[in-house]
């Protein structure tokens, strides 16, 4: 990633071809010199006088002030005294030879570039036959026993020395710094101003004492004069140079207080190539175990990416970055210059402060990226189910609410459940890590078959969902789905085995109102349908609808759906929550209209309790439900049957003679009868309640109280009516892991149940965790989505036959822990009873 290659090769083109050219006008210049000397006879001089012009111009080149201009040293020295007087002294080609001679021999002394040094001989060659010929035309007549040279015509010719000096040294450094003429020129003009202005006081005063023949004593002040003045500029200069890298440094370590590593580290390494007047500057983070090497010149970066880095050599200088205190180290700062350099020690001192402060910034810069990082990988698990990495239940809902916001712009939006068939049955079967693989693949299936700008997401355990978006049509949603479920059709393979997933998908259109809890709602009731129909899909119809439906109702079609038998009855199993094993089975009844499928008793229940219908609608619920009893027990398993009344049936006088007439005529036990009743009975209701119950409870009927926690006085229903069973109400059990208050309810009813030998069972169990909770709480019975859902009489059957590993009736595997717990003594007379 080199960037100025290029352009280095083209100034160092345009260096050379200027010193050519001063070169070739030194050497021709220098031959006129000769020339004029040698037609105008000019006498040899003393060579005593040539060999202290020599030394003299030597000593002034040594004494010099380095200035650096980024990577060159200019140089401001002396050297235009021994010149001046010189010149004064002996013919020009003489001066010309004494002073390149002490000029060249400074230069070698210090192994200096030759080619610079070429380039400086070249320079004084024209400087010096200038001046000289200056002098010529205004009269001076050079001579070491009687100088000749007006203070006018000295003047005059150190202008024109002071101008070529310029002309040519200035167009030459302006090439080799890459910046403007104009800018060199101005560099410091104040300062060579006063240099010159003294050089040539100086001059002046010397010449005058040389012509005017005073004694050597008045020279003795030159060398004061030269010195002080010398002393004096150097001082300036070096505070000033220190004054302007301080505030270079307090405002590069400013600029470095960003907390993007990329900006310090472009900053700092652009900022030191300019701090240290340096070639290029490379970070190198490789020794502190990250492959990255920054490399900048004062333009810009010129590479940013692995290690190693470039320069090693002599002409740069390593710095460690670290903090003051070295407790972190962050890499290595190399300085590169154009040639071997030793630093000042102010150098050395300016080099550690701007490590230690880049080390800390790029400290700094990590721990805010680390934290960065975390906040991140927090908001993406807290966004996203870690065994799939599906989004969760929770990104689901709150991309639902910034539709339902009206904040996206996702056109049509519907909801896609998914629940896969039998999947308890692979974790049963071939254990978790086989069923944590099919989960995996079954969400990376839906995810590739997604479209773009779907989320799909696992709701937990087998349930999955996705929001499908931008629908052109409402009906796209049905062809949507049907797409994503037929993904799941090829078999899998686990574990060597060929696996076939069967998945149903509810699908519900986004809801005017109610937001995601109502979309949810409904496409949880058309999955459900889709399951109970055994199809891949079902669809939420609006016209199920409650309101829609109850019009329906009041028109006379309760009347029909009791006389064609549209009612019937899924059962839900209720499960030993220690074993596994299934104990009995709740009755829910589900209303199949013909025109609006499946309806929930949610949707129809309450028009069923106010109209005249709801004496046939509870018999025709009763009969299924003992007829499903006597089938199962048929076929070995002898479950009780818990069906759920209305408050209104208990308050008919007909209703215990229902009952009676019903158990008799389907020939079932009565103790194989639950009925559920709802604690939202009032008192006064109570005393005809009871009076009701006597009767079927003396024929053996058993009792449960609905929806236990919910009710208003639990106790006063409890004295009036002798219950067996306590059915906690699912509230209580979904809050359960995140209230200590429902886990309290739930103890205390435990509590309250043993006391008074009653079974509890457990209302809308989701989840392992649940069970378990509930398991330790004391509560040995429960029913939910995490053993079953509710389902026709003959799938039940099918399931109970079937099994969970390897035991029929069973429906999960054993607690590992439950002989831990002590259990809650069963007693035949209150518990429902358990059959294999
Ligand atoms: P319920 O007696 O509390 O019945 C349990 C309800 O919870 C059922 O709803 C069942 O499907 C649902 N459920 C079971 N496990 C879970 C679970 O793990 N998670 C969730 N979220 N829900 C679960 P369903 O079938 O909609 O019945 C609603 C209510 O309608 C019943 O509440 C009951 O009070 C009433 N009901 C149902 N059938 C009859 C009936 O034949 N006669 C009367 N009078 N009422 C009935
Ligand atoms: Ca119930
Ligand atoms: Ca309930």
């Amino acid at each position: 990633m080199r960037i100025r290659s290029s352009n280095d090769d083209a100034t160092d083109r345009q260096l050379s071809l200027l010193i050519g050219l001063v070169v070739v006008l030194a050497a021709g210049v220098a031959t006129l010199d000769v020339w004029h000397a040698v037609v105008t006879h000019a006498a040899i001089p003393n060579p005593l006088l040539l060999l202290l012009i020599y030394a003299v111009s030597a000593i002034s080149y040594r004494v010099k002030i380095v200035i650096r201009i980024r990577s060159s040293n200019n140089v401001t020295s002396w050297g235009d005294v021994p010149i001046m007087v010189g010149l004064v002294l002996v013919p020009t080609p003489w001066v010309v030879l004494c002073v390149t001679a002490g000029l060249a021999t400074v230069r070698i002394l210090n192994h200096g570039d030759t080619r610079k040094a070429i380039f400086a001989v070249a320079k004084e060659v024209l400087v010096i036959s200038a001046t000289g010929a200056t002098l010529l035309l205004f009269g001076a007549h050079p001579s070491a026993d009687h100088p000749q040279a007006s203070a006018a015509a000295v003047v005059v010719a150190y202008l024109v020395l002071w101008i070529v000096d310029d002309l040519v040294f200035h167009p030459v450094i302006a090439v080799a710094s890459r910046t403007t003429i104009r800018k060199v020129f101005l560099h410091d003009f104040g300062g060579r101003v006063f240099v010159r202005a003294a050089t040539l006081a100086t001059v002046v005063y010397v010449i005058e004492v040389l012509v005017s023949g005073a004694t050597l004593l008045l020279l003795a002040f030159v060398p004061v004069l030269v010195g002080c003045a010398h002393l004096w500029r150097s001082r300036r200069l070096r505070t000033q140079q220190e004054r302007d890298s301080w505030r270079q440094l307090a405002d590069t370590t400013d600029e470095l207080s960003s907390v993007d590593l990329n900006q310090v580290l472009h900053i700092a390494a652009v900022q030191g190539a300019n701090l240290f007047s340096a070639g290029e500057v490379e970070i190198d983070l490789t020794t502190s175990g990250v492959d990255r090497v920054v490399r900048a010149g004062t333009d810009g970066v010129t590479y940013d990416g692995p290690g190693p880095r470039k320069f090693d050599g002599e002409s740069s200088i390593t710095a460690e970055l670290e903090t003051r205190d070295r407790s972190y180290r962050a890499g290595e700062l190399v300085i590169d210059f154009d040639g071997k350099i030793k630093l000042t020690e102010f150098e050395q001192y300016k080099l550690k402060t701007f490590a230690s402060a880049l080390c800390t910034a790029i400290r700094n810069a990590a721990a805010y990226a680390e934290l960065q990082r975390i906040n991140e990988q927090n908001a993406y698990d807290a966004a996203h189910d870690p065994l799939t990495g599906l989004a969760n239940r929770r990104e689901l809902y709150e991309r639902a609410d910034e539709y339902f916001a009206g904040r996206t712009e996702d056109g049509v939006v519907a909801l896609l459940l998914i629940d896969l068939n039998h999947f308890k049955e692979v974790n049963d079967t071939l254990g978790h890590a086989a069923g944590d693989a099919v989960l995996r693949e079954v969400a990376r299936r839906l995810d590739d078959a997604a479209a773009p700008g779907d989320l799909v997401a696992r709701l937990g355990g087998d349930e999955f969902a996705v929001l499908l978006v931008n629908l052109i049509t409402p009906a796209l949603a049905t062809h949507r789905a049907e797409q994503m479920l037929s993904a799941l059709e090829t078999t899998l393979e686990v574990e060597g085995m060929q696996i076939t997933v069967e998945a149903a998908g509810g699908i519900a259109l986004a809801p005017g109102s109610g937001g995601i809890n109502e979309l949810m709602r409904r496409a949880d009731i058309a999955m459900y349908q889709a399951k109970r129909a055994g199809q891949q899909t079902a669809t939420y119809a609006h016209a199920q609808d409650t309101a829609d439906v109850e019009r329906l109702m009041l028109g006379g079609e309760l009347q029909r759906a009791v006389a064609e038998q549209e009612f019937v009855v899924d059962f839900q199993p209720i499960v030993d929550l220690g074993s596994g094993e299934v104990i009995s089975a709740e009755a829910l009844a589900r209303w199949q209209h013909p025109e609006y499928g499946y309806l929930t008793p949610m949707q129809f229940l309450e028009t069923v309790e106010r109209s005249g219908q709801l004496p046939a609608f509870a018999d025709a619920v009763l009969d299924q439900a003992l007829a499903a009893s006597g089938v199962w027990r048929e076929a070995g398993f002898d479950l009780p049957v818990a069906v759920n009344v209305s408050p209104r049936s208990l308050l008919d006088p007909r209703f215990p003679a229902t009952v009676l007439t019903q158990l008799a005529r389907h020939d079932v036990p009565p103790e194989r009868l639950v009925l559920e009743l709802a604690e939202t009975l009032t008192i006064s209701q109570l005393d005809t309640v009871s009076r009701a119950l006597d009767e079927l409870r003396e024929a053996g009927v058993r009792l449960a109280l609905d929806d236990f926690g919910t009710g208003v006085s639990p106790l006063s229903v409890l004295s009036h009516i002798p219950v067996n069973q306590l059915k906690i109400d699912r509230g209580f059990v979904t809050a359960l892991e995140t209230s200590s208050e429902a886990a309290a309810v739930i103890r205390s009813t435990v509590d309250l149940a043993r006391s008074l030998h009653l079974t509890v069972i457990a209302e809308g169990v989701e989840s392992e965790p649940q069970r378990h909770a509930l398991w330790e709480l004391g509560c040995v019975a429960g029913q939910g989505h995490l053993f079953a859902r509710p389902m026709s009489s003959v799938r039940l059957l099918g399931t109970l036959q079937r099994g969970s590993g390897g035991r029929p009736g069973a429906l999960a595997s054993a607690l590992h822990d439950a002989g831990a717990v002590v259990r809650m003594p069963r007693r035949r007379a209150s518990g429902p009873g358990r059959t294999g």
